[in-house]
């Protein structure tokens, strides 16, 4: 077995993104003897983490032996993800597979202490914890802000109240020790922090919209502002101190707005949820999220000339600034969340002629640009990097 060691985290992470559904395909994406790939599989299983099921299930009359199915363990253990934004914040448990087991939503004026709102998310997966009886082996937290590395703070958080430089790392750690948040061993699951689009496109990439790309840009509105990130080669690219691909402050209308960090025409205030319902001429109301009301207006009013036209308006300017980061990045894919995902649905021709005409590589090779696929990317994302330890070493994260 020392051999399959390993080979234990690819395995585990083809199972859990679903690029290994039978032992047979295991077998041929680890490169490995048939003997040694069967070894694997049921290590995982003893391991708890995925089911090996020897069942037949090829159809009468097919050829050869049909190979053992894998999945990832119906009961097996979760991490707690934990997602903050400009209008409250979602706590969830999510197992292997990008499974969403439980989650509870929470709304709040997000306080200017971020420990308040972060103690509140954890302390209400801590409930989920406890109704669910399931192991918890890792905690994830998505902010809305560019996360330092490796100090953990949030840089940015120009749409919450928060001090620039907020500790969220050490403040989620914190909150997860309070909340008895404990592995088996009764010692506190560890906790890591990250930009909520930076996770997003992690998601994404491993059980969406970006399965298979090699060089995906993510670019998204959260509640509100914009976010972007680069996945390379499965990796997010983060730069060197995590801070790369801040794209919401690229310049899209240089006589534009002025932005929160001391530049004007931003894409982040230029294509948000407020910059979209303000050139609709609507007035936005308390009741529900910035991001909703621009999504049932879309939805319900775009046969109005002037919703039409607003989006139109948000579609060119977020078109340019695109084309500014094909040039840049050449990327083969191109995945738009939040309402640049509502955008692109409502008139998918627009976004794609603005790129190609206004970028090089996107007139030589028309990148394919698609919505977000998973619904709460951003808390599966978090939930992913809590799981990470476990990919690249279920052996020792489980010991
Ligand atoms: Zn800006």
């Amino acid at each position: 077995m020392e051999r399959g060691r390993g080979a234990l985290g690819p395995a585990l992470e083809l199972v859990h993104t679903g690029r290994a559904p039978t032992r047979a395909v295991l077998t041929a994406e680890l490169g490995v003897t048939r003997a040694t790939a069967g070894a694997v599989a049921a290590e995982l299983e003893a391991l708890g983490l995925i089911r090996v099921d020897a069942r037949p299930t090829a159809p009468a009359g097919s050829q050869g032996r049909p190979s053992h199915r894998l999945s990832v363990a119906p009961d097996g253990p979760v991490v707690l993800a934990a997602q903050i934004h400009a209008d409250g914040y979602r706590a969830a448990l999510v197992g292997l597979g990008g499974t969403v087991v439980a989650t509870a939503p929470g709304c709040m004026t997000v306080p200017a202490d971020p420990s308040r709102i972060i103690d509140a998310v954890v302390e209400a997966g801590a409930g989920l914890l406890r109704s669910s009886g399931r192991r918890c082996l890792g905690a994830g937290l998505a902010v809305p802000s560019a996360v330092a590395e490796p100090d953990g703070t949030a840089l940015n958080p120009l749409h919450l109240s928060w001090p620039a430089g907020a500790p969220v790392h050490e403040l989620f750690t914190e909150a997860l020790a309070k909340s008895g948040v404990d592995d088996p061993a009764g010692v506190p699951v560890p906790g890591v922090a990250g930009n909520d689009v930076n996770l997003a496109a992690l998601a994404e990439h491993r059980h969406g919209a970006g399965r298979g790309a090699r060089h995906l840009l993510c670019v998204a509105t959260g509640h509100r502002g914009v976010g972007g990130a680069l996945v390379l080669d499965g990796r997010v690219h983060s730069g060197s101190s995590g801070l790369a691909l801040e794209v919401g402050h690229l310049t899209v209308n240089p006589a534009g707005l002025p932005c929160h960090c001391g530049s004007r025409g931003c894409l982040d205030v230029e294509t948000d949820t407020l910059a979209f319902l303000t050139a609709a001429g609507r007035t936005p109301g308390p009741e529900v999220s910035l991001l909703q009301q621009s999504r049932d207006l879309l939805r319900t009013e775009y046969a109005d000339p002037s919703v039409r036209a607003a989006a139109e308006l948000i579609v060119d300017r977020l078109g340019l600034g695109l084309a500014g980061l094909v040039n840049i990045l050449n990327p083969d894919r191109i995945l738009l969340g939040g309402l640049h995902r509502e955008l692109l649905e409502a008139d998918p021709e627009r976004l794609r002629a603005v790129v190609a005409d206004r970028s090089l590589w996107g007139r030589s090779g028309s990148v394919p640009i698609l919505a977000c696929t998973l619904d709460f990317n951003s808390l599966i994302g978090a939930a992913e990097a809590a799981w990470q330890p476990v990919l690249d070493d279920p052996l020792a994260a489980l010991a």
